[in-house]
């Protein structure tokens, strides 16, 4: 078969990598893809958010099946799009994808089945969004309706904060139509974490759960980011845990989209909190989550393919998957002064010496080929050093000896991920 992935970070490398190795794919491509990606597919300079052009490209090189990454596109309309071709993909349609494109779609899915999450309202005009901050008290939690890449939440622990926050989404200055509405929520204290599922409109297979880390610097310091790192399982998200998240939350989801009519077909990636009064909604992703994606690569066994393909074909009830008992955790390394303003075009050397390690895997991000094979640095997040070990310890282990091994003076990472994790190992 002939497979397009669409994107260009480290998710969609990971996606690449885990691909290149199904007996099903004879032809893969990446639209635009990295320097990485391009060991295992032809990479073509389309832009990932581009839904004609993408379209156009799958339809002119007879793609059979076409795997979105980034959730810029599907909110867009890319896979209705494709479907309107007659190309089947993996991913939502735009109607479905609301779930991440706008947070109170997400919210009133929630209040209309009874999904625990945290008490909210939902308003575009200022003056009537103040009073309900005001009458809620701080700490509150400010988003920004739709996509901000992350940027659109502020919880706020002050009246202050909040009001400030509110006034800045609603001024539609600083998020444009993503902040023409306001979604104001209760504050949820606990642990969060990252739970993905497969759907196909009805049937649903748990894939694994997984955390990461937003700050920028040790210590979850620092501004937030895409994210630092992550590993997989999240010992927090205990077996019982997990069937009460599918009980709860997800399998409510899923009847409730179907009986909107906008059945959800895709990755279904939740964001929870594990609160005292057990686990709460934060937010749904409608793809899987990058670096989290990269985690869960490394530990699938089976072929990643028939999956995806079967979530489009509602045969997902066939499905089984196959994973490595073992934990796998993900470095990131970003360019110097990331999330704020950095340089690209760093050399990137040490790589080739990490190839011969089974359980090691350097996945690019913000990469680019330079002259006689050599990779340079082109984005904020550069590389995600990924591995696999018996414990959360001993895959930390694996990946901070090969970041040590890299040669990047120009770029940083953080050398705590999986700290969360590794304490609870110790106890
Ligand atoms: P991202 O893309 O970074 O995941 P997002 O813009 O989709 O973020 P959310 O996931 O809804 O937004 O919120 C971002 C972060 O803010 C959460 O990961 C969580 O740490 C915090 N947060 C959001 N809602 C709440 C809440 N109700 N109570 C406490 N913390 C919250």
């Amino acid at each position: 078969m002939r497979i397009l992935v669409v994107g260009g970070g480290g998710r969609e490398h990971a996606l690449c990598w885990a691909l290149e190795n199904s007996p099903l794919v004879q032809e893969l491509i990446c639209a635009p893809g990295n320097a990485g990606i391009a060991r295992h597919a032809e990479c073509v300079p389309v832009d990932a958010e581009d839904v004609e052009a993408l379209t156009a490209l799958a339809r002119d090189r007879k793609v059979d099946f076409v795997v979105v990454g980034p959730e810029v596109a599907l909110c867009k309309g890319l896979t209705d799009s494709l479907k309107a071709a007659g190309i089947k993909s993996f991913g939502p349609s735009a109607a479905a994808a609301q779930l991440e494109g706008s947070k109170g779609f997400m919210k009133d899915i929630c209040r209309e089945f009874g999904i625990p999450t945290a008490k909210y309202g939902r308003f575009s005009d200022l003056e009537e969004a103040l009073a309900f901050v005001r009458a809620q008290g701080a700490p509150i939690v400010i988003k920004a309706d739709g996509l901000a890449a992350g940027k659109g939440v502020v919880v706020a622990q002050t009246l202050e904060e909040a009001e400030t926050a509110t006034r800045a989404i609603l001024s539609e200055e600083a998020f444009g139509k993503a902040g023409a509405e306001v979604v104001i929520e209760a504050f949820m204290e606990g642990e969060e974490v990252s739970f993905f599922v497969l759907v196909d409109g009805e049937a649903a297979l748990p894939l694994a759960s997984a955390q990461d880390h937003k700050r920028a610097f040790d210590g979850d310091e620092g501004p937030n980011t895409g994210g630092m790192g992550a590993y997989s399982p999240a010992p927090a998200l205990t077996p019982a845990l997990a069937d009460q998240v599918m009980r709860e939350i997800i399998r409510p989801t899923i009847d409730g989209m179907k009986a909107r009519g906008c059945p959800y077909k895709g990755v279904l990636y939740a964001g929870l909190m594990l609160t005292d009064e057990g686990p709460k909604l934060v937010e749904y992703n409608v793809r899987f989550g990058d670096p989290e994606c990269q985690v869960l690569m490394l530990r699938l066994k089976s072929d990643l393919l028939p999956a995806l393909m079967a979530c489009s074909d509602g045969l997902l009830r066939n499905v089984d998957l196959r994973w490595h008992d073992n934990a796998a955790l993900t470095v990131v390394m970003a360019a110097k002064g990331y999330p704020g303003g950095y340089e690209k075009g760093s050399v990137i050397s040490g790589l080739d010496a990490l190839q011969d390690d089974p359980d090691l895997v350097v996945f690019h991000a913000g990469t680019k080929a330079g002259t006689n094979g050599a990779v340079l640095a082109n984005g904020g997040r550069v590389l995600n050093v990924t591995a696999l070990g018996s414990s959360i310890g001993a895959a930390q282990k694996r990946a901070y000896d090969a970041v040590d091994r890299i040669d990047w003076t120009e770029g940083f990472c953080r050398r705590d991920i999986g700290w969360r994790a590794i304490e609870r190992e110790a106890k």
